[in-house]
């Protein structure tokens, strides 16, 4: 086929938006409003396969069902769910198939007024965090638009709420695929409603894609207000190196200059995340210098206690030890928060549930 050939081949349908779903009904010999059709029951109604859909003729369905069948099965692109895990808090783990074979993560973190999916952006993560259970596998390959939107419908149908918030804080380095992300978020936002401002993106910081990505929010959101989140996690460039591998070709000023620019493209704020790790980053002097590299950046420090993993022998902190690093870096930075942990008991750290599956 050549490239010219309009969406007849636009599956998976899942990650179109309403106008590409009608140009690709019409494409198909379809009136338009076959397009809406779609759509509603695509995102509104969460259908899992084509021939959910009743409104659609059934003939229709039938022929799309056998064009398709030899190329990775349904065209709406859904994720087969394969394991669930649910913590005593709600906390729900979803272990999810891809149309060729890949396993990924999603959670679901309920509270009273929130429902918070935690999505992936790749399969695996080529970042390799020493702390991190998903650096342990390495990349299998990035997500691409409806695999990461589908994170969100499956945990909308499995929890039987709607989900308000969206961050990319599950497997993967969101900014080594700036284009699905950017994608995703546009999808989440227009198809599915969601605020931007409830969307947060994560990043351990790759060379010089922060400013592309602010660029590119605004290209392809028409505003960036989104949240981004940079994952710091010490106070200095030789502790940053032994925790994170790839901080070596990033030093910690080079990072922080790329904040800076994000902030001045976006007009937006940025957060940045720290890993607290007993005896290593958590010490009251390492709360002095992380407030220091900080000074006169207005952003927001979300202190995460380490959730231990089975491949590494780092400590959690005390609670006691968590407040005082916290309090310190509130007197000198000011807006500060302590991440509660949800579904410890579940293997809630970061890439957990996909490693004690997988073979
Ligand atoms: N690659 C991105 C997003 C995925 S990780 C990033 O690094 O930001 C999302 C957050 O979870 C990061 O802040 C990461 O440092 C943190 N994280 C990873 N493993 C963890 C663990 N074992 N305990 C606590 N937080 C962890």
């Amino acid at each position: 086929m050549t490239t010219a050939a309009p969406l007849p081949q636009a599956v998976p349908l899942l990650g179109l938006g309403l106008g590409e779903l009608e140009a690709w009904a019409i494409s198909q010999g379809q009136p338009g409003f076959r397009g809406r059709q779609l759509h509603d029951w695509i995102y509104a109604k969460g259908a899992r396969s084509l021939a959910e859909i009743s409104v659609l003729p059934k003939a229709w369905r039938q022929s799309l069902a056998h064009e398709t069948s030899g190329a990775g099965g349904d065209p709406l692109g859904r994720s087969r769910e394969l394991r669930r895990s649910v913590a005593s808090d709600g906390t729900t783990k979803l272990l999810l198939g891809t149309a060729d074979g890949l396993t990924l993560e999603t959670v679901g973190i309920p509270s009273r007024d929130r429902l918070t999916v935690c999505v992936s952006s790749q399969v695996g993560c080529p970042m390799a965090c020493r702390f991190c259970a998903t650096g342990k596998g390495g990349l299998q390959r990035s997500l691409a638009v409806h695999e990461i939107v589908d994170q969100v419908l499956s945990v909308r149908e499995v929890m039987d709420r709607r989900p308000s918030h969206v961050v990319f804080m599950g497997m993967g380095e969101p900014l080594l695929t700036i284009d699905s992300v950017l994608a995703a978020i546009h999808c989440l936002c227009t198809d599915l409603g969601m605020a931007q401002r409830r969307i947060t993106v994560s990043t351990v910081g790759v060379p010089s894609t922060l400013p592309t990505l602010a660029e590119r929010a605004l290209e392809r959101l028409g505003r960036a207000q989104f949240t981004l989140a940079v994952s710091l996690h010490a106070p200095d460039q030789a502790l940053r190196e032994q925790l994170i591998p790839t901080a070596h070709a990033y030093p910690l000023q080079a990072l922080l200059h790329d904040c800076r620019r994000y902030v001045e493209i976006t007009g937006r704020r940025v957060s940045f995340e720290y890993i607290l790790l007993g005896g290593l980053n958590d010490h009251p002097r390492q709360a002095v210098a992380l407030a220091a590299l900080l000074r006169g950046f207005q952003s927001h420090v979300n202190l995460i206690p380490y959730n231990p993993i089975e491949e590494e022998d780092f400590q959690r902190p005390s609670p006691e030890r968590v407040e005082a690093f916290r309090r310190v870096l509130q007197e000198r930075h000011g807006a500060v928060s302590v991440r509660a942990s949800r579904g410890l008991d579940e293997d809630a750290a970061c890439g957990q549930l996909r490693r004690r599956h997988s073979g």
